[in-house]
């Protein structure tokens, strides 16, 4: 009985480019993908995703350094997982979550690559959808679409393009945040939520609130650095508008320091450690009163379909990580007219090798 893992790191070119205010680069995502097999199956092939952010402390090097130690972390529950009742598979799936966690306090992106290859190893075994074995419902909301920082006009044009989109996100904290944000209003009519990425200063921040409100922002994410907690509350009572923190909130043991002092957080796969990770920090951000967003980096169909299928725990959702990749090496997961993902109706994940279908372009015929 072993589980064998293996890890390839891709860097694969963006649709557009696409900048944050803490980035250091543009040249495309480099994220990691794994295959996981298991000696009770070898007829299976289970995939799994993480993406390392380096703000995070994680990168192909150290994922592939601690990889072996959360394997065997949770190599006891291979059997469960495979040939084990559904209701033992599902429980030894939140067992994996806490062992990974009990061995390893950070590394979430490498968490999660296991994670998602253990939900998609254990669907499959069973002939069933993750969304299915995790007893979630399939009816999510839609996702917003994010551009990134770039000039006026430029984000603008991409608003114009993106415009089946129920909500955009836009990326700020750049030089001319008012100004494109005008630019994207007078193209586009649905909520914008703002991301600064901690690249805002409160004076600054406050000095924009009415704008923001007058021009329909829905919410302000991570305006202050990570650690600035007395910041995001300060600007919370300050604002009308939900505050919600993305980099103050990495894992379940951040919530509770952010509960009554701001709106809402950005639960992320790639920084709790996975499927069942992010899905005990949603329902426990629900239970202290926390607004939910549930957001992405910039994965594959792979991390997108994994965190597709915890999106009905959340009130927002950005899960475009895979929508701003030039060419997806996996396809499987649809968008619907409503911009809701659908899982493919097959076990697992549901997601395989392979180009989207043409017929599903992401964009208006107008875009790309
Ligand atoms: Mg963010």
């Amino acid at each position: 009985m072993t589980l064998d893992l293996s890890l390839r790191t891709v860097t694969l070119p963006f649709r557009d480019p696409f900048r944050i205010a803490r980035s250091h680069g543009n040249d495309g995502a480099t994220t990691v993908l794994a295959e996981l097999r298991s000696s009770l199956r070898p007829d299976l092939v289970a995939l799994g995703e993480g993406y390392p952010d380096a703000f995070y402390g994680e990168t192909p090097a150290t994922m592939r350094a601690v990889s072996p130690v959360l394997l065997d972390a949770v190599a006891p529950l291979e059997a469960t997982l495979v040939d084990g009742p559904l209701d033992d598979a599902r429980a030894a799936l939140t067992e994996a979550g806490e062992r990974m966690a009990d061995v390893i306090r950070w590394n979430g992106a490498a968490k999660c690559l296991l994670d998602i290859a253990l939900h998609d190893l254990a669907g499959l075994a069973h002939a069933t959808a993750v969304v299915d074995l995790l007893g979630l419902s399939r009816d999510t909301p839609p996702t917003d679409f994010t551009l990134g920082l770039d000039a006026p006009h430029v984000v603008a044009a991409r608003a114009r393009r993106a415009a089946r989109f129920p909500a955009l996100k836009i990326k700020v904290g750049g030089a001319a945040d008012l100004a494109t944000l005008e630019a994207v209003r007078r193209v586009y009519g649905g909520p914008i939520r703002v991301d600064a990425n901690t690249a805002w200063k409160p004076d600054e921040a406050v000095a924009l609130l009415p704008e923001l409100e007058r021009l329909g922002v829905e919410l302000i994410e991570q305006p202050f650095p990570a650690e600035r907690l007395d910041q995001l509350a300060w600007l919370q009572e300050r604002s009308a508008l939900p505050i919600v923190a993305d980099e103050s909130a990495v894992t379940i043991r951040d919530l509770g320091q952010l509960a009554g002092r701001i709106a809402g957080v950005n639960v992320k796969l790639a920084k709790c450690g996975g499927v069942g990770p992010a899905r005990l920090m949603l329902l426990e951000a629900r239970r202290l009163g926390l607004r939910t967003f549930l957001g992405c980096m910039e994965e594959t169909q792979v991390g997108i379909a994994a965190s597709a299928a915890v999106a009905s725990l959340a009130e927002w959702v950005d899960l475009d990580g895979s929508l701003l990749l030039a060419d997806d090496p996996f396809s499987g997961l649809v968008l619907d007219d409503a911009c809701r993902w659908q899982p493919s109706g097959r076990p697992g994940l549901g997601v395989e090798r392979g180009q989207p279908s043409p017929s599903q372009p992401p964009f208006d015929a107008a875009g790309r």
